[in-house]
């Protein structure tokens, strides 16, 4: 049994974190949808003030503010109803703030043609509402509400022949139009602070989306003891230098390395140690080879390294022979006293055309010839 499985806190984060996480978010949202259901019906309840107050300062009929209260608790009880029954549907989503948007532009329209010195401010109304509306609504549906919106107070506008404006002769009544207009703006305008806020919780979540994709090709491709390229990512590499080469690039090598008598490290330096030798076999490889080479393990103690531009034997032998002088000069002492290593390295240099595998097994008969002649030394398949 792993360490891991036998921790208490292991399986508990393992089955309970993602449910834990989704009944966050829910509740989250269900807070969020209620504030909304409350925002909406406060609104409503601010504007029939408001209206209520210019009636009786002698603007407008009772009416409109009853409307104004009525078309609130209409609205905001339909959003919590849906809400309650359907706890997975957001409030804010484009059919909730369409139905919404309707139902407020259709309000003005009917107090602007039933109550004609309230056409004013239910105009600045209609304005705000498609402006903010339009935020969450899809281009068709915005078009098409400021087109009915537009032709039935226009109508209204020609059947009516009420004055655009409102008579304000007292200084309550200015004041009182002057505050609808605040209100109204402040409504609008912080409507799409909200809307903006959404978007760069947004953004930031994609950010974080791509940080986490990134990280996890990063591991789908490396090797997890040495950081190197892992086998499946160094073979492509091979396939598109391969590919780059048969377009008319310029050609390439490979060399296969393995580590001497690594079964021996093991066995007589424990299992640990033998990491450490292939970690640091790993970091030395990195350190000398050039920028646009490229070194994956292949598995166990054998690598991997394809060197482009290496186009003749000599090529590849140099930059092998700098490999294998770095590994068998490296300081083992560190990693265990009288600890010693070495590895041998078999060369193929890229024939034109010629398949992966041929070009693999060539290099591993060099190594298995490198080995064969005492180990810690270049080899190809070509030689002698
Ligand atoms: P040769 O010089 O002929 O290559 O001999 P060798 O002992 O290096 O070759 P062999 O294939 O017999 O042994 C390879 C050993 O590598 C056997 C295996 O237990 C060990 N090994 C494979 N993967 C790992 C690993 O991730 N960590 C450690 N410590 N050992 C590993
Ligand atoms: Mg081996
Ligand atoms: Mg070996």
């Amino acid at each position: 049994m792993s360490s891991a499985s036998l921790h208490p806190d292991a399986h508990a984060e393992a089955t309970d974190g993602p449910d834990a996480w989704t009944r966050d978010r829910a509740t989250v949202q269900a807070r969020e949808d209620l504030k909304i259901t409350v925002a909406v019906l406060v609104c409503y309840l601010v504007d029939a003030a408001l209206l209520a107050a210019l009636v009786w300062a002698g603007i407008g009929a009772w009416t409109t503010p009853l409307a104004f209260v009525a078309v609130g608790l209409l609205v905001s009880s339909v959003s919590g109803l849906h809400h309650l029954r359907n706890r997975q549907a957001r409030l804010d989503t484009p059919g909730m703030v369409l139905w919404q948007v309707s139902a407020a532009l259709l309000l003005s329209v009917a107090v602007a043609w039933t109550d004609p010195p309230m056409l004013l401010p239910m105009l600045l109304t209609q304005g705000v509402m498609l402006s903010t509306g339009a935020i969450r609504l899809q281009p068709r549906q915005v078009l098409l509400l400021c087109l009915a919106t537009a032709g039935a107070t226009t109508a209204v506008l020609a059947l009516g022949a009420a004055p655009l404006l409102p008579s304000l002769t007292t200084p309550g009544q200015q004041a009182l139009i002057g505050l609808w207009l605040l209100w109204t703006l402040a409504k609008g305008a912080s409507t799409n602070l909200t809307g903006m806020a959404l978007r760069l919780e947004l953004d930031a979540s994609h950010r974080r989306l791509a940080e986490a994709l990134a990280r996890v090709q990063e591991l789908a491709e490396r090797d997890e003891l040495t950081g190197l390229y892992n086998r499946r990512r160094v073979l492509e590499v091979l396939a598109q230098e391969r590919t780059r080469c048969l377009r008319g690039g310029p050609g390439f090598s490979v060399a296969m390395l393995d580590i001497d008598h690594f079964k021996r490290i093991n066995d007589g330096f424990g299992h640990p140690v033998g990491d450490a030798v292939l970690r640091d076999v790993a970091a030395v490889m990195r350190q000398v080879l050039r920028n646009h080479d490229v070194v994956g393990r292949l598995g166990g103690e054998e690598f991997l390294l394809v060197l482009p531009g290496a186009t003749d034997l000599d090529a590849a032998r140099q930059a092998a022979e700098r490999v294998r002088r770095s590994i068998e000069q490296h300081d083992w002492q560190q990693v265990a006293p009288e600890l010693q290593v070495t590895a041998s390295m078999g060369l193929a240099v890229s024939r034109p055309g010629e398949p992966a595998e041929t070009l693999l097994d060539r290099s591993d008969r060099g190594l298995y010839r490198a080995k064969r002649e005492g180990r810690n030394r270049v080899a190809s398949a070509a030689d002698g």
